[in-house]
């Protein structure tokens, strides 16, 4: 069973007025198949986690670790990462005006893969990503990110979730921008994928409505760069009810 094991981490960022350490010792342990969600305020380095766990340069880890399966991440280059089975969806995907959905997937697959998928099984995997995420042909020729509207940006993300089957998927935000509708084709698409490959998810939302369809096993709040508390579903059950006004009325708050 593959494990990611994010220990004592602690990560600093270079800002205008020097150093400033954005976490402050995070641990948590996600196993295959497992669904971790990440909530907190904003601000409170949900989005700092996601890019160092992917290998972003401006993030530095002054100590602690991550892992996977015992490997040491943090030694791996983004690329390696990637190839060690670790995907990012961002918050705000980026645009890359030229490269077509279809030739960028292609690329990034036989990139991880180390060797060009087969056509076949690719031409269906794709098409069958498109149609779990209710996406029309047209989608796949058009230029990645741009002027795709917020839905089709949170689609196209979870599409390559679905054709490059990573073990652990990190998911940014991906319910914000969505309208009912959208969130539930999204969440229906990262289910799939944990039924198809024992996907393990960490899900970072700040609000609860993505979990009503996106079952998590465990739930940590992160307050200014600590967990502040941890359960099971029914803390985001309680989260829904409460906000998270009662971890901020303390000395934590900044
Ligand atoms: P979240 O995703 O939980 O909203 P982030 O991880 O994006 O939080 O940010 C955590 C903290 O780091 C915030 O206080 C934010 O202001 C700070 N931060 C993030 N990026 C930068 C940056 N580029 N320059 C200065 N501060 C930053
Ligand atoms: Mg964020």
């Amino acid at each position: 069973m593959s494990t990611l094991k994010i220990d004592d981490l602690h990560v600093t960022i270079d800002t205008e007025a020097g150093p400033v350490e954005i976490l402050k010792g995070v641990s948590l342990t996600l196993n295959e198949g497992e669904t971790h969600a990440i909530m907190g305020p904003n601000g409170s380095g949900k989005s700092t986690l996601a890019y160092t766990i992917a290998g972003h340069p401006r993030y530095e880890v002054t100590s602690g670790s991550i892992t996977l399966d015992g490997e040491d991440v943090l030694e791996m280059s983004v690329d390696e990462r990637a190839k060690a089975g670790l995907f990012l969806a961002m918050q705000y995907p980026v645009e890359i005006p030229g490269v077509t959905v279809t030739n960028f997937l292609r690329t990034a697959k036989t990139a991880i893969d180390g060797k060009a998928p087969a056509l076949r099984q690719w031409v269906g995997d794709l098409r069958g990503a498109m149609d779990s995420l209710k996406m029309d042909a047209g989608f796949a020729e058009r230029s990645v990110n741009e002027g795709f509207s917020g839905g089709e940006k949170k689609r196209h993300e979870i599409m390559q979730l679905q054709v490059l089957k990573p073990k652990f998927a990190v998911l940014d935000e991906t319910d914000s921008g969505l309208d009912v509708d959208a969130l539930k084709v999204v969440a229906q698409g990262v289910n799939e994928a944990k039924d198809a490959t024992g996907l393990g998810v960490l899900l970072i939302t700040h609000y609860t409505r993505i979990l009503r369809y996106i079952t998590p096993d465990f739930v940590h709040v992160i307050v200014a760069g600590r967990i502040a508390e941890e359960g099971g579903p029914e803390l985001a059950e309680r989260l829904e009810d409460e906000g998270y006004d009662r971890y901020l009325t303390g000395a934590e708050a900044k």
